[in-house]
């Protein structure tokens, strides 16, 4: 009798959890929430940043896909909760819940090389300056766009067979100088290789820019995108929908780039994180 009591108390709380469990700078993080009662809806506050968490009926799971930004200090933050129940009369009420999780500082990589960019892109012109801000308008404007449905479903799949040839988060050293870090995924790949989405969702953009070439965004929902540069061909245009593992272009060297390869990024409500991370991630 103690024993069964204890059971149903234990199933009257709250519990949250990250995966990976570990979370680090700069890394997407796939939040699972289970209820002590049944909710209509589940969202979120995590580091400043508004999630909406989707139910799975076979394992009673609320879940959404959130990231720390690369910026974010080693410490502690909190996952406040807010879950809501159709109204019932009187015993309708708002549930909250606050867990707290540690965010560790990761390690990324430090190289050291030579940059050889064509002269265009160190010392532009008046007309290449013009075209510059363009692109910086219409990255500002679509970018940072977040759509309340939910669009990826399951893990997400690598946008090309190919090796790695730079990873997210490391930092060039020339002369003395630590630039940017990186923040794609790069893949070596010739002129011409098939790109396949990563996930299901709508095409954002598909277009040239400058420093970016033939540029194409799919937007998976609740502010996560995927990007996809130096394109030599695009196989969609903006508004389709495509399907994880669909071909959306065709791998190129244009925009700036040192060469044919394909540089992908995951951009997370204004905040870019490790695609590698993310395609690790066991989702729902
Ligand atoms: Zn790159």
């Amino acid at each position: 009798m103690f024993f069964a009591g204890g059971l149903q108390a234990h199933a009257a709380t709250w519990s949250a959890r990250a995966l990976p469990t570990k979370l680090v700078n700069g890394a997407p993080v796939l939040f699972q929430v289970k209820t002590p009662a049944r909710l209509d809806s589940l969202t979120g506050t995590w580091l400043d940043h508004k999630i909406i968490f989707s139910f799975d009926a076979a394992t009673k799971t609320w879940f959404a896909l959130a990231g720390v930004s690369l910026e974010t200090a080693p410490g502690t933050y909190a996952l406040e909760l807010s879950g809501e129940r159709s109204a019932t009369g009187a015993t309708a009420k708002a549930l909250s819940f606050t867990r707290k999780f540690t965010v560790a500082q990761a390690k990324y990589p430090k190289i050291k090389v030579k940059l050889s960019v064509e002269h265009k892109f160190t010392e532009p012109t008046p007309e290449q300056l013009q075209q510059i801000e363009e692109a910086r308008k219409i990255k500002q404007d679509y970018l940072n766009r977040v759509t309340p449905d939910r669009e990826w479903s399951g893990k997400f799949a690598t946008p090309a067979q190919a090796e790695i040839s730079d990873v997210f988060g490391s930092q060039r050293v020339f002369n003395d100088k630590t630039s940017s870090p990186h923040l794609g995924l790069d893949f070596r790949v010739p002129s011409g290789t098939p790109v396949a989405a990563m996930n299901d969702g709508t095409v954002l953009l598909a277009r040239p820019l400058y420093y970016e070439g033939n540029f194409v965004v799919l937007n998976h929902g609740q502010g996560l995108l995927s990007l996809y540069l130096h394109l030599s061909e695009f196989k969609v245009k903006e508004g389709d929908t495509v399907k994880r593992g669909q071909e959306i272009g065709l791998s190129g060297g244009t925009g700036r780039a040192t060469g044919p390869h394909l540089h992908v990024a995951v951009r997370w409500q204004g905040t870019y994180l490790d695609p590698a991370r993310l395609l690790q991630l066991q989702l729902p």
